[in-house]
């Protein structure tokens, strides 16, 4: 059980990040849960993770584009033995009209905020004695797709700095791992189905199973549940001597 264990988890008021602060949540932890927004709903969400869970769950609003915001967020709750760095945003376009701005926040939210709220939550876990670093990566830190620069930029990025957290923390009892999922129906990827289905004329549906899932052999989406159960294992016992590595939820994806 990871009772009396504080997760932090970047961008979880929606999709994967929501997900795996349910299952750290179910498996006994105390849950920080961010965004960017500071509405009513952020607040009531960590409340009813709370009350389910019979765990203490707040919600720390903290913009993951800023790098102070980011080591407040650490700061603000207080304690961080498990740190999920999940906070992601997609841009798709060729290289040439990659708008500079959009090239500038993938960095920043999809990979800098790594950096920053690592360095603030290892002191944390040296003082306690244990701790775990689980970035979410994706298929895309692993292998390439066309329009999607600063993603895959990004992406490679993290699993890198997850190799080297590894590395600094390696005689310790701290882990830093990245899990690559393939394609998950969150709100990030259901962005992209209208696009995709008016690029290649076809129906939602059809985008979803031929384009989407073209890639992924088993043609399921992956689930926020099975991220969610991944990042548990990772705060497991069994886990303590996996570090510095890549786990690859993506029904077949990278053995293509
Ligand atoms: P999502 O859009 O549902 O969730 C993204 C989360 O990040 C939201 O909670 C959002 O509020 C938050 N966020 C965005 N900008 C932020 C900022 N500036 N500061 C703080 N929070 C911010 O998307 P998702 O699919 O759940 O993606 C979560 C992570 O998983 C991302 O890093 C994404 O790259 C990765 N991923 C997703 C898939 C997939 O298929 N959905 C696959 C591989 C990897």
């Amino acid at each position: 059980s990871l009772k009396g264990k504080i997760a932090v988890i970047t961008g979880s008021n929606s999709g994967i990040g929501l997900g795996v602060a349910r299952e750290l949540a179910r498996a006994g932890a105390d849950v920080v849960i961010n965004s960017f927004t500071d509405n009513k709903e952020d607040h009531d969400l960590a409340a009813e993770i709370g009350k389910e869970h019979g765990v203490t769950a707040r919600y720390i609003q903290a913009d993951m584009s800023k790098p102070d915001q980011c080591r407040a967020l650490i700061e603000k709750a207080g304690a961080c033995d498990i740190l999920v760095n999940n906070a992601g945003i997609q841009h798709v376009a060729p290289i040439e009209e990659f708008p500079t701005e959009k090239w500038d926040a993938i960095i920043a939210i999809n990979l800098s905020s790594a950096f920053h709220t690592t360095a603030a939550a290892l002191p944390m876990m040296r003082k306690a004695g244990w701790g775990r670093v689980v970035n979410i990566a994706s298929a895309h830190g692993l292998t390439a797709s066309p329009y999607k620069s600063a993603y895959i930029a990004a992406k490679h990025g993290i699993v890198g700095l997850s190799k080297t957290v590894a590395l600094e923390t390696a005689k310790e009892p701290i882990t830093a791992n990245a899990i690559c999922p393939g394609y998950v129906l969150t709100p990030l990827v259901e962005a992209q189905i209208p696009d995709t289905a008016k690029k290649y004329d076809m129906t939602e549906e059809e985008a979803k199973q031929k384009v989407i899932l073209e890639r992924q052999p088993s043609k399921e989406f992956a689930t926020v549940e099975q991220i969610g159960g991944t990042t548990v294992f990772l705060c497991s016992p069994a886990a303590d001597q996996i570090t510095g590595t890549t786990i690859s939820v993506d029904g077949g994806w990278t053995a293509l």
